[in-house]
């Protein structure tokens, strides 16, 4: 219920911020402005996130089991997170049984864990919006169960950097093209589906990490605001 509250904000949000990026006179000067949606992308301003900052992430793990299984996949999703925005992400072997929902300091807790059933990333920011911190719960059951293409492998390449990609800032895109669909599109697992690609993200989900990192150094389009809501879980 909380999540569906969450939702309407989100969409009442961008709704404004686009109507003021559209608004004539401005146009001059829109380059300037930060922008939260492209085909193929969305950056969630309802759960307060604005950008992705050049601080350096690091990610941890709730147990061993989890390190053990998610640390190969969570290297992947690392380099291609660094490869598009020029972030540091750095698989730790840190273990701690931490809960919070937003750890601090860019730090993603993931686990592997049957206490849900679907997988999801909470999306953490600072006062000013820089995406911040992160858990991310992987469903043992779909884990355990799901195939893409016939293959786990694939799809726990493709969870992991959906899931991570959220943990940075990113949402679901509301418009995109097929073919390869947006690896951060959402229960249709879009994107490229071979073990050699299942982990990268498509290029419109590197559009989506390049606008997010390039809001960074952009201002706010007036009148947006940031739904102080934070913790947000997104799916
Ligand atoms: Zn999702």
């Amino acid at each position: 219920m909380i999540r569906s509250r969450i939702a309407a904000s989100a969409f009442t949000l961008t709704l404004a911020t686009a109507a003021i990026i559209a608004a004539p006179g401005r146009a001059h000067s829109a380059t300037l402005y930060r922008t939260y949606d492209g085909t193929g992308w969305h950056i969630p301003t309802g759960n307060g996130i604005q950008y992705l900052g050049t601080g350096s992430w690091r990610i941890q793990f709730y147990d061993t089991t989890s390190r053990t299984t998610l640390t190969p996949y969570a290297k992947l999703t690392a380099a291609n997170i660094t490869k598009a925005t020029g972030v540091t992400v750095t698989v730790t072997t840190t273990v701690t049984k931490s809960t919070t929902a937003c750890p601090t300091g860019r730090t993603i807790i993931m686990r592997l864990t049957s206490t849900v059933t679907r997988s999801a990333g909470s999306q953490c920011h600072t006062a000013t919006g820089a995406a911040d911190g992160s858990r991310v719960s992987i469903a043992t059951s779909n884990w355990t169960a799901v195939t893409l293409n016939g293959s786990h492998d694939i799809y726990h390449r493709k969870v992991v950097s959906h899931e991570l990609g959220h943990s940075i800032g990113l949402g679901h895109p509301k418009t995109w093209t097929t073919n390869p669909s947006p690896l951060m599109r959402g229960d249709v697992w879009g994107g490229n589906t071979t073990l050699t690609t299942a982990d990268d993200y498509t290029s419109q989900d590197i559009n989506g990490l390049k606008a997010l990192r390039a809001n960074a150094t952009k201002l706010r389009p007036p009148a947006a605001a940031i739904n102080t809501l934070n913790g947000a879980t997104t799916q």
